[in-house]
This record gives C-alpha cells, sequence and structure tokens, in this order.
C-alpha cells in the first residue's frame, strides 16, 4: 500500500531574496553560453580530415593558437558545398563565418611540415593553405582566475572584521569604530526596563551607600562648600547573584543622572590599543554627559593585577587598558562630576593601584542574604506567583540559607513550574521544598534502576549519616533522610544550620568529618564491606580537614599558620612549604581524619540495632523526617543542648551557612 503523505499542514511560502537575483543572472549567463542565438559550432575534427581537405584544395587558411588549437578556415565554396550536403554528413552544420573545424595538434613543425606535404600532395596550382600562429588568452576565465583567489582572502578579511568588531563591542559592526566604547545608556523612562529599590530586597546599608553616591552628584556644592572632594568610584563586592547588577540598575533607575553601562569584557579585543582606547572613549561619552554615573560590570576582565604573568605576553593589551582606566580615574586630566560603579566577585584579585583611595574610594560589600533579607528577597519574587494561602515566607528563609538572591529567585520560578507540570491552579508548599531538593540536591531519579540490596545498602549508608550527626551537638541538625536518588547520589541526609550564624571552630569542623565519615562507617559495620558510594564523602571531609591544618592553623603541630593564597596567584609549581612540612601536613590530616573516623565508629557500633531500624523505617517511607528519628534516636543532641544553653543571637558570623547534603 502507498505510504500516505500527511502533509496537510505543511505551508511553502516563497521569501524575497537579493541571492535569488545572483543566482538568476547566474544561470542566464550559463545558459546563454551554450544554447545563446542558436549558434552553430566549429566541429571538433582530426588532421586525416583536414589533410584530405587540404588535397582537395578546401583550405584557406589554418590559425594556430596556443601552440596547441589549430583552427581551420574553409574557403566559401566548400562551406557552402558542405552546408548544401548530406544530411548525415558530420559538416552539414558547420558555421558559416569564422573557423569551421578545429583539431588539437601535437607539435608545430610537424604540423608546418605536414601541412606543406599536403599541398605538394594535392598537385594544385593555387592552393595557398596559409598557416598563422596566434596566442589568445581564454579572456574572461583567465582574469577571474587571477582575481578570484584575491577577491576570496580579502572576502574572509573583511568578514573576520566585521564580525570581530560586532561581536566585541565595537559600535555598529563597522571597523573604522573599533575603538568606541559601546556603552548602553539606560532609558529609565522605559517602564519594562526600569528597576527601582523596591525590585532590590535586603540589602539595606548597601542601598544606603549607594544613594549617597547618587547624592554627592546630584548636591554636589553642598558637599564642596565643606571642603570635601566628591568620591570617584565605588566597587561593588560579593558573591555571585547577591544583586550587584541589579543595585547598579536601580540605582540608574532612581538617579535623575544620565547612567551609561558597559561590561568588562566588551573592553577586551585582539587587536592591540582597542581596549584603552574604548576606556577613552567611555570616559569622553560621560565628561560630556555629566553629571552622569558610568557602570562596569564585572570589572576583574581588566582590572586583574597587572605583571603577575610575565612569562606570557599576551596580557600587555589588558594591561594598556587597565592603565588608561587608572588614568582615566585618577590622573592628571579631570573628570569632574563622573562617578564610576563597578561590580566584581573577585575583589581580591583587582589590581592595588585601582582600589586605593581616588579611585574606588569605597568598597560596597554585597554579601549573602541573611535569613530577614532571604524573606525580603521572597516577596518580591512571589510577588507575580499565584501562591496557595498556606504558603509561609519565613519557613522558605528558613529552608534556604547560603541561598543568594538568584538562587531564590530560581527557587520561585522552578517551584512556578513544578506546580504548572502537575496542574495545580496554585503553587503550594510542596512544590517550594521540591525546588529547593531539586535546587541543592539536583534532577530526581525515582526510576533508576537498583536492586533491593543496593537500596539497603544506601539507606544503612544514609542512617549511618543521620545517627552520627544526631548524637554530636556540633554538627548541624538533621531535617530529613531520603533514598531518592537525584542528581549523581543515591540518596542524602539534609541538615540546615537553626541559627543564621556559624562560627566555625575546629570542634564544629570535627563534628562534621565524624558525620561525612558515618555512612561509610555503618555499611562497613553491617556488611563488612567497603563501598566506592562513599567518595564524595571522602572528597569533602579531606578537603575540609587540610584546610583545618594547612588553612585555619588548627592542628597544634603545624602551628598557626596559614599557607592560604586569596589572590590566587601563587604558581601552581611549587608549595609555599619545604618537603618536611608537607610530610608533617600529611601526618596530621591523617590523624585527624582517623580521630573523627574513631569518633563517628563508636557511635555506629553503639547504635547499630537502631541504625537498622531506620533503614528499615528509610525502605518503606523513603523519606524521613527528624520527627520520625525522634522515636529511634531519641531527642537529638542539638535539642538537647539548647535546652540546657539558648543560642545566641549575635555571635561573630564567619563562614556563611548553607544546606548541607551528605550523600
Ligand atoms: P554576578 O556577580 O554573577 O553578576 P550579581 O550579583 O550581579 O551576580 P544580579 O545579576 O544582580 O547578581 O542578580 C541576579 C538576579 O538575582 C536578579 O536579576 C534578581 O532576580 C535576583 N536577585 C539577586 N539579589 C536580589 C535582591 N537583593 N532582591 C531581589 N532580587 C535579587
Amino acid at each position: 500500500m502507498a505510504k500516505k503523505k500527511n502533509n496537510k499542514n505543511i505551508i511553502y511560502s516563497f521569501r524575497f531574496n537579493f541571492m535569488w537575483i545572483w543566482a538568476g543572472i547566474i544561470a542566464a549567463i550559463i545558459l546563454y553560453s551554450f544554447f545563446g542565438e542558436g549558434r552553430a559550432l566549429p566541429v571538433t575534427s582530426e588532421w586525416n580530415t583536414v589533410e584530405q581537405m587540404i588535397r582537395q584544395g578546401e583550405v584557406e587558411r589554418i590559425k594556430v593558437v596556443n601552440k596547441n588549437t589549430a583552427q581551420v578556415y574553409l574557403t566559401d565554396e566548400a562551406i557552402a558545398a558542405y552546408r548544401a550536403g548530406d544530411e548525415n554528413s558530420r559538416f552539414k552544420n558547420i558555421p558559416e563565418q569564422g573557423e569551421q573545424l578545429n583539431f588539437t595538434i601535437g607539435s608545430v613543425d610537424i604540423l608546418d611540415r605536414d601541412v606543406k606535404q599536403a599541398v605538394e600532395d594535392s598537385g594544385l596550382e593555387d592552393n595557398p593553405v596559409a598557416l598563422e600562429y596566434f596566442n589568445e588568452s581564454t579572456g574572461w576565465g583567465d582574469v577571474l582566475l587571477n582575481i578570484l583567489p584575491w577577491v576570496f582572502l580579502v572576502g574572509v578579511w573583511f568578514f573576520f572584521i566585521r564580525s570581530m568588531s560586532r561581536g566585541a563591542g565595537g559600535a555598529g559592526g563597522n571597523i573604522m569604530n573599533v575603538g568606541k566604547a559601546r556603552a548602553q545608556e539606560f532609558d529609565k523612562d522605559n517602564p519594562d526596563k526600569r528597576v527601582t529599590f523596591k525590585d532590590v530586597a535586603g540589602l539595606s546599608e548597601a542601598k544606603i551607600e549607594i544613594m549617597e553616591i547618587v547624592d554627592f552628584l546630584r548636591k554636589a556644592d553642598k558637599y564642596r562648600e565643606l571642603g570635601a572632594k566628591i568620591p570617584k568610584g565605588a566597587l561593588l563586592v560579593g558573591p555571585p547573584g547577591t544583586g550587584k547588577t541589579l543595585l547598579a540598575k536601580a540605582v540608574a533607575g532612581e538617579a535623575n543622572v544620565p547612567f551609561l553601562s558597559i561590561s568588562g569584557s566588551d573592553f577586551v579585543e585582539m587587536f592591540v590599543g582597542v581596549g584603552a582606547s574604548r576606556v577613552r572613549d567611555l570616559f569622553e561619552q560621560a565628561k560630556q554627559k555629566a553629571p552622569c554615573i558610568v557602570f562596569i560590570d564585572e570589572i576583574d576582565a581588566i582590572g586583574r593585577a597587572r605583571g603577575k604573568n610575565a612569562g606570557f605576553s599576551g596580557n600587555d593589551e589588558r594591561e594598556n587598558t587597565l592603565n588608561q582606566l587608572l588614568t582615566e580615574m585618577d590622573g592628571f586630566q579631570t573628570n569632574a562630576g563622573v562617578i564610576v560603579l563597578a561590580a566584581t566577585n573577585r575583589a581580591d584579585i583587582l589590581d592595588k593601584a585601582l582600589m586605593r583611595a581616588g579611585r574606588f574610594d569605597r568598597q560596597i560589600d554585597v554579601g549573602l542574604p541573611d535569613v530577614k533579607e532571604r524573606e525580603e528577597i521572597f516577596n518580591v519574587h512571589l510577588r507575580h506567583i499565584k501562591l496557595d494561602e498556606g504558603i509561609d515566607r519565613s519557613f522558605l528563609a528558613k529552608q534556604t540559607p547560603g541561598f543568594s538572591g538568584a538562587d531564590i529567585a530560581n527557587v520561585c520560578n522552578e517551584a512556578a513550574l513544578i506546580a504548572a507540570r502537575n496542574n495545580k491552579s496554585k503553587v503550594e508548599r510542596e512544590d517550594f521544598v521540591a525546588a529547593i531538593d531539586r535546587i541543592v540536591g539536583g534532577l530526581e531519579k525515582r526510576h533508576k534502576t537498583m536492586s533491593q540490596a543496593e537500596r539497603r545498602a544506601t539507606a544503612i549508608h544514609e542512617a549511618g549519616h543521620a545517627t552520627v550527626m544526631w548524637r554530636l551537638k556540633d554538627c548541624d541538625p538533621v531535617l530529613k533522610v531520603t533514598v531518592i536518588p537525584r542528581g549523581n547520589s543515591l540518596g542524602a541526609t539534609w541538615s540546615v544550620p537553626d541559627e543564621e550564624r556559624v562560627h566555625v571552630t575546629n570542634e564544629v569542623l570535627e563534628a562534621k568529618l565524624a558525620g561525612m565519615l558515618g555512612g561509610r562507617i555503618a555499611e562497613e559495620v553491617n556488611y563488612g564491606t567497603l563501598g566506592a558510594g562513599a567518595l564524595s564523602d571522602l572528597e569533602r571531609a579531606t578537603k575540609i580537614t587540610y584546610a583545618m591544618v594547612a588553612y585555619y592553623g588548627m592542628s597544634k603541630k603545624i602551628g598557626p599558620i596559614s599557607y592560604y593564597d586569596a589572590a590566587g596567584t601563587r604558581d601552581t609549581f611549587t608549595k609555599p612549604f619545604s618537603e618536611h612540612t608537607a610530610v608533617e601536613i600529611d601526618g596530621e590530616v591523617r590523624r585527624i581524619m582517623e580521630e573523627a573516623y574513631q569518633r563517628a565508629r563508636a557511635i555506629i557500633e553503639a547504635d547499630n540495632e537502631k541504625i537498622n531500624q531506620m533503614a528499615d523505617l528509610l525502605l518503606e517511607k523513603e523519606t524521613i523526617y527528624a520527627e520520625d528519628i525522634v522515636p529511634i534516636l531519641g531527642a537529638s543532641a542539638q535539642t538537647k543542648d539548647a535546652a540546657t544553653e539558648p543560642a545566641t543571637e549575635d555571635a561573630p558570623a564567619t563562614v556563611a551557612a548553607g544546606v548541607t547534603v551528605a550523600d
């Protein structure tokens, strides 16, 4: 049976394009050259035929072109005779004008000799076959062959220049504009783009600082009268996604001065000198608009410390760009009325000259939000989401320690997507929990094939983590334990710090290590085998231990020394310590790990029966919460502790808290 074509919905549309015109012209030329005017073409022949014709006195002259082709011109009578002759003759359609035959010759000398011989043989008195020699070019073909490679080369060159100048910030894609800075002027009258401080949640100190800068520009006289100098710039520093760019956009939306925005990478170009010229151009534009704010996002692209990679001369261009920025910000020229805001994740790698007072006078820290700020950020991002009434924003904020503003925006969106996938009319609490789980742990893989024995081993592993963390008061309280595979892990134990502040001490880290090793030890105690599934636990534990010894100075033997290199400028081939110290560091790392191991093992051996009970419950329910663990293990060490000694709210925060997941 013939296959039925289902092409009902296909709509063929013809779109006009200049390429069609070109294709038409080329096709016309080709067709004309083949069939134009119905022209008769000379017959390709061979010497024997021509010799015959010479003997009969039919040839008027022979034109030898480029020493390889002979064009034969017949006498008028011969042409007339052939054209009037037999229908089947090869020569019935020979042209009346121009050459009638042609053939390829081997050598000019031989042709000359053969023609003379044929003339002689003809015995005719008047048979002056003229031999003429010509060198002819093939006309257009030759010209094209010579020119085409150049056209091609110039075309390729032009294409590259155009795409480079367009792609990397050259204005308008014109090569002449490659040195121009493509700064965007913020259009605050466009309601779609306008961001105000209402859209930026939390960050109250940063907002005050940054608004003050706007005030400097607007009421400069007030400050100058008192003899104060107007700051030249402010640097927004903080981890990714904490709202630095958003804050700058809000300044643009609120300030009544022009706002030019550009990214650090827009200065970077393949051509030498382009970066510097773009910096000059940017400040030129800004000065014309003064008072004005210039915002450079991701300034580390050009502001990285100079001279660190002396061996690689490729940095010269970046250094030139940076030098130009330094001079523009505080050089001989005045740039009164221009304030530069810049954002970076890595203030530590910036050049010291850029950071000094007089250039970026102020450094504004935009850190990860605390629980209150997270609640405010949730409020901002939940504004446009259809929510179930029961959603408690403070619960969401508590579930997301260590999340940045961008992460929270992502949670809100992900929750809405999950609710839509389940055809709900409102986003519910469980959708948010699923979104947080997904963002922290990765995609759920419920359908991963696992044998019953493997599932039980995973349950034992997770119960091991949970039990050790439950028993040690310095561990973060366990939130839930699950054996649903997610991302790369087969199960997970979630713990979330109760309070926001985490004053990290060696005791906290040692307890954390024991908790991480708990999973592997539980498998070892119950099965007597060592599983490879504990890889990520071991990797994390080893990193923490190295940090304790080599960075935080927590080992008595090594002493209060830190080999940490915040700027990341040390070369990777040499160690900052001797071989002897390296051996000692290794020894200390091993000792700390061993102690953590013994501590966890003691707990697991004592509680092994309960661990098995917990594993059974896990296999039955897949996910269990802290309230399910209480009947098995009793109250957790953290809650017992909290009952006797109330938590202090204002302890100094040294390391940001975050959800911890032990796989
Ligand atoms: P990066 O350093 O990676 O460029 P950034 O600090 O500049 O990051 P933004 O681009 O400002 O981060 O923030 C990304 C998104 O996160 C914003 O568009 C916004 O949706 C959300 N966000 C971040 N912080 C906040 C905040 N304080 N209030 C509301 N939304 C926020």
